[in-house]
């Protein structure tokens, strides 16, 4: 119970963590809201006294033959309180629609921000926390959630915080008309507290569960319409659909006993109204029949009894969907507090044009895990300079890459570019200065040219031809349906790997960047497009300093320098001559591939 509670609490904290930064630069608008509602509040307070006048002087005046009144003042008496009557009205109308109008806009300009900022912030995360993560669950979070977040705050909270305040009114004014009456009255809110905070913890328990169940309903349908291909051919469409249908089904559950439980709170409220009504009119009557209270009196006060526990209604009501978004808002907050792998320094500056001389100086690194992947590395690279980085899987090849374009800090030791450490620049600005062609490339849902100009968007098409030319891409492009205009990707023809690699590369040709990372291009190519590939990076490569992860021995040899990686250590260095005649790993690997292309085509003549 203790737990719970204050994992309530927590939410509601989080959440207003979560909201506190984006809502302070609207603080004056906030304020005029609030004085909008409270200006309506004190109107809806004061609403039913003309009855009670009218009541009192004017109707029970006159039936009791009291004839204080001449019949004319009581027509503009009446007349007098009509007319109250719907100005009170009319002015609460104006003033609840401009709280409303404005709560709204507030409330969705917080959630546009605050959604480019979480989405900003999802894209900075370390891929070990995406590869950690769930997309559909993701997306739900950065949709679902902040809506449901938006949707409540506007039409929930703060009705809420209208109706604590209007309880707060209606309580005052009923202790005001008759004390005892009052009290008996107010005798219902600590049941009403008893009843709601047990209700809506339990409330608030299911509506978090259906959250995540939500989250894992759409991560389980990206995951499987996103590998259709692979769900059909292997027959997994039955399996998929009962994981979803699982999910689906829980959800619902979980759905029905949010809404059981908030209706059982609702109906729960409402008889603990009526009883405190009959306690009311019982005792009122008594007091009237006493001479110790007017009818109108009576009338009006239980009026307000109605009006004042329409909040606590209201509450009840409300619990389901606060509950709902409570836990969408520490869902999003999950994101929020996850660390990028690096963070820029405070005094970081953008990087000037680099020439291109990389340099790793006495380089440790590990993962999370701490377990060392890279110890104490040291090369050079010169402007220019194509060095091939081989080695088995899992030496680092792909880590020293990450270091160099800053996915990561090294733990110990320095990345110097052009002699400067790295880390004293932004990381945009080295970014922007690199292109990269990994072991698997996307192709993004549009055409092949914007595919190729997709970080040059302003390019002619002279520049992409240009560019997939010398990539080896143009061949297979101008054979497309559409040519350079043909749709790729998700929703359109669909690409060969090689095919999307000499793409790549094609992407990376755009711009002249300095420095050119290249990691495994050709893995898993057949041997006619891992030439083209091999081809197309030796291109793009001319020029610029280049770092080539691979495995294709026959793209190394022609590399300026080659660097074997073994377990986190460099243990050769040199052209590819130089390590032939030492014999060592290099040379072994070598060898061992050509021989095994030379019996591979062997194969294929036979
Ligand atoms: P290579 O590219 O040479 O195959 P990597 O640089 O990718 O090797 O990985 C080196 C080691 O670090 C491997 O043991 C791998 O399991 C581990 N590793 C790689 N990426 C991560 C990561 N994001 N989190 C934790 N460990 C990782
Ligand atoms: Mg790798």
């Amino acid at each position: 119970m203790k737990s719970q509670s204050d994992s309530n609490h927590q939410s509601w904290r989080r959440s207003g963590q979560l909201l506190a930064p984006y809502l302070s630069p609207y603080r004056w608008r906030l304020a005029v809201a609030m004085a909008c509602l409270f200006a309506a509040v004190t109107l809806r307070v004061v609403e039913p006294l003309p009855l009670q006048y009218i009541l009192d002087h004017v109707l029970v005046a006159s039936l009791s033959g009291n004839v204080a009144i001449a019949a004319d003042d009581a027509m503009a008496v009446l007349a007098v309180c009509a007319v109250a009557v719907v100005m009170i009205a009319t002015v609460r109308a104006l003033l609840e629609y401009g709280r409303a109008v404005m709560f709204a806009w507030v409330g969705n300009q917080v959630v546009t921000r605050l959604r480019t900022d979480v989405f900003q912030h999802l894209q900075s995360l370390s891929m070990a926390f995406h590869n950690r993560s769930r997309t559909g669950d993701l997306t739900i979070r950065l949709v679902g959630d902040l809506n449901m977040l938006r949707d409540v705050a506007v039409t929930a909270v703060l009705p809420m915080i209208a109706s604590t305040m209007i309880m707060i009114g209606m309580s005052i004014v009923m202790l005001w008309i008759h004390l005892w009456l009052g009290l008996i009255a107010i005798s219902i809110f600590p049941m009403f507290w008893f009843a709601a905070t047990r209700g809506s913890r339990k409330i608030h328990q299911a509506a978090k569960q259906q959250r995540s169940r939500e989250g894992a309903l759409a991560a389980t349908a990206n995951e499987s319409l996103s590998a259709v291909r692979v769900v059909q051919t292997l027959s997994l469409e039955r399996r998929f659909a009962d994981t979803f249908g699982g999910h689906s089904k829980k959800s619902m559950k979980e759905g029905v006993k949010t809404s059981r439980l908030a209706a059982a709170l609702e109906r729960k409220v409402d008889v603990l109204i009526a009883f405190a009504s009959a306690v009311v009119l019982w005792q009122g009557a008594r007091y009237v029949l006493a001479g110790e209270m007017s009818v109108g009196g009576l009338v009006v006060f239980l009026a307000y009894l109605k009006r004042g526990f329409k909040p606590l209604q209201d509450f009840a009501k409300y619990t389901g969907r606060i509950s709902k978004a409570l836990a969408g808002a520490d869902r999003v907050m999950e994101i929020l507090e996850q660390r990028p792998a690096v963070s820029e320094r405070a005094d970081a500056v953008d990087a000037p044009t680099l020439r291109g001389h990389v340099e790793f100086r006495d380089v440790s690194f590990g993962y999370l895990d701490r377990r060392p992947v890279l110890s104490k590395i040291s090369f050079t690279v010169q402007p220019g300079e194509r060095v091939a980085i081989v080695g088995a899987s899992g030496a680092g090849k792909s880590t020293i890459l990450s270091l160099a374009s800053r996915l990561h800090d090294p733990d110990k030791g320095t990345v110097l570019i052009d002699g400067t450490d790295i880390r004293s620049w932004t990381i945009q600005s080295i970014r922007r200065q690199q292109s990269i062609v990994m072991q698997d490339n996307a192709v993004f849902a549009t055409t092949v040219r914007d595919n190729i100009a997709i970080v040059e968007p302003d390019a002619t098409d002279e520049q992409v031809e240009t560019s997939a030319r010398a990539a080896r891409a143009h061949e297979f492009i101008e054979k497309l349906p559409q040519g350079y205009d043909t749709i790729v990707g998700e929703r359109g023809t669909t690409m060969s790997r090689g095919q999307a690699q000499r793409l790549a590369i094609a992407r990376a040709t755009m711009r002249p960047l300095p420095i050119f990372l290249v990691d495994e291009p050709t893995t898993g190519l057949d041997r006619n497009n891992e030439r083209l590939v091999v081809d197309g990076i030796l291109r793009a490569s001319r020029g610029r300093t280049t770092l080539i992860v691979t495995h294709q021995m026959e793209l190394a040899a022609q590399a300026d320098r080659i660097l074997v990686l073994q377990d986190g250590e460099i243990i050769e260095d040199g052209s590819h001559r130089d390590l032939i005649q030492q014999h060592g790993a290099y040379a072994a690997m070598y060898m061992s591939q050509q021989t095994r292309n030379l019996n591979h085509e062997c194969a294929l003549q036979q």
